[in-house]
């Protein structure tokens, strides 16, 4: 079961030895479900270590849906969300442009052949030395929303295509980022003739809706606001050309959030609406979630569990009922993949693979537990921390010491910011393909 070009991952898009030449001590399953994959994985990992299984048709899907439903915006990949070497590999690939928000990042998507033109360092205030670096690699289109970040470009990125970052009413999103990024509107003005006194490129403008953006009217108000920024500038004889819309699309198998076609449909009609007078614009986006949240499924060891019998009294303090609950202790936690629960305000849903030594997960949702009575649970990470609670309240069936549990569309904002605290070692990935 391990990589080689015969598995043929990407289905002639790409040789499956080359996404994997980097990663090739990694297991390669050529197995095609996901239940069929963790069940394999799980019985050659007799050591209990929990894992992702990373599905790499998740990320071909995503994109073959977005070139469907936003044929005319290019996805530049927030590669912050998850710079995992495989979903790197593939949208390099597949030919998408990259959002990098430093050096490290810019170094990564270079270094696998991205050209610098794919790349736009969309951090709106940079370190001086990472912003060099940008120059001397080539990258030239970069974000800012403020007139010091100006000056250093005109300083250290003399050749910069500036992109105007404007702030927006995020306030219905899982993470407000226009909190600290993004210039006010009544700024603007200022901005574009403070650039222009300075001699500094202005090329488009930016925004970001917030990241898990649940407003349907937010992108559409963004839109227009990005527009007026275009009419001021044309005043001061500046041509704009590009538009970025942001990030903060929904992954496919998301509970929470607006589905992306709904998403897609009220952004297409704002764009073709605010910039029917600028026909040439170029518009591109930064998603980050979109691409890498359903590919990532995460397996977790039962590793310790203790039970807690409540006695429920009458009133001449006869014992009448006594109710067991459990809490479970698994070997990932907030402090590993699951700091998405602290950082990024995701909401996690376990569900049972192996019960009792019994495989029992079926992807299809039906569950071999079903008819097991179910008791009130608490999950908890590894740490020595009490604030290391995954899950506080959740009906399972009674689960044993050596069980599995799994947490689907985990891959955005969780194993790129996942700490060893108490030296517990972070979930490493499995890549697979499922279609
Ligand atoms: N672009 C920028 C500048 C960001 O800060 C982020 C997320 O923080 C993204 C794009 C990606 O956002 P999302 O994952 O919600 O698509």
């Amino acid at each position: 079961g391990l990589l080689g070009a015969e598995n043929g991952i990407g289905n002639g898009l790409i040789a499956g030895a080359k996404i994997f030449k980097d990663v090739d001590e990694e297991y390669v399953s050529s197995r095609t479900r996901l239940e069929q994959v963790l069940a394999d994985i799980v019985g050659e990992n007799e050591a209990e270590a929990s894992f992702f299984a990373m599905d790499v048709a998740e990320v071909y899907k995503q994109y073959d849906q977005w070139i469907k439903l936003l044929p005319k915006i290019k996805p530049f990949y927030a590669v912050k969300c998850n710079p995992d070497p495989v979903v790197l590999r593939i949208l390099a690939e597949l030919g998408t442009g990259f959002d990098c928000a430093s050096r490290n990042e810019m170094d990564m998507v270079l270094s696998i052949g991205v050209s610098p033109d794919r790349i736009i360092y969309a951090h709106p205030c940079k370190p001086s030395s990472h912003l060099s670096y940008a120059t001397r690699q080539g990258v030239r289109l970069m974000t800012f929303d403020n007139a010091d970040e100006l000056r250093k470009i005109r300083r250290l990125a003399p050749d910069a295509q500036a992109v105007l970052r404007v702030s927006t009413d995020d306030s219905s999103a899982l993470c407000q980022l226009s909190l600290k990024f993004g210039a006010r509107m009544e700024s603007t003005q200022t901005l574009l003739e403070t650039a222009k006194e300075l001699g500094v490129n202005v090329v488009g403008v930016s925004f970001h809706v917030g990241s898990g953006c649940t407003d349907p009217n937010a992108y559409s108000d963004a839109v227009r606001r990005a527009r007026v920024v275009f009419d001021q500038a044309r005043e001061l004889g500046m041509d704009l050309w590009l538009l970025d819309v942001g990030g903060g699309f929904s992954g496919s198998k998301q509970r929470d959030g607006m589905p992306f076609p709904q998403v897609a449909a009220g952004l297409s009609v704002a764009v073709d609406e605010y910039f029917s007078e600028f026909p040439s614009v170029q518009v591109i986006a930064e998603p980050g979630r979109y691409f890498a949240a359903s590919a990532f499924t995460l397996a977790v060891n039962v590793t310790s569990k203790r039970q807690i019998v409540k006695e429920v009294e009458e009133s001449q303090n006869q014992v009448v009922n006594s109710q067991k609950n459990y809490m479970y202790y698994i070997n990932d936690g907030v402090y590993g993949s699951f700091n998405c629960i602290m950082f990024d305000h995701q909401k996690v849903y376990p569900e049972v693979l192996v019960c009792n030594t019994a495989f029992v997960y079926t992807a299809q949702g039906l569950r071999a537990t079903e008819t097991l009575p179910k008791y009130l649970s608490s999950i908890w990470g590894p740490t020595c921390d009490s604030i290391d609670c995954v899950v506080e309240n959740v009906e399972l069936p009674e689960l044993f010491v050596g069980d599995w549990l799994v947490f689907n569309n985990l891959g955005a904002y969780s194993v790129c910011a996942a700490s060893k605290f108490n030296g517990f070692e972070t979930s490493r990935v499995y890549y697979f393909r499922s279609s």
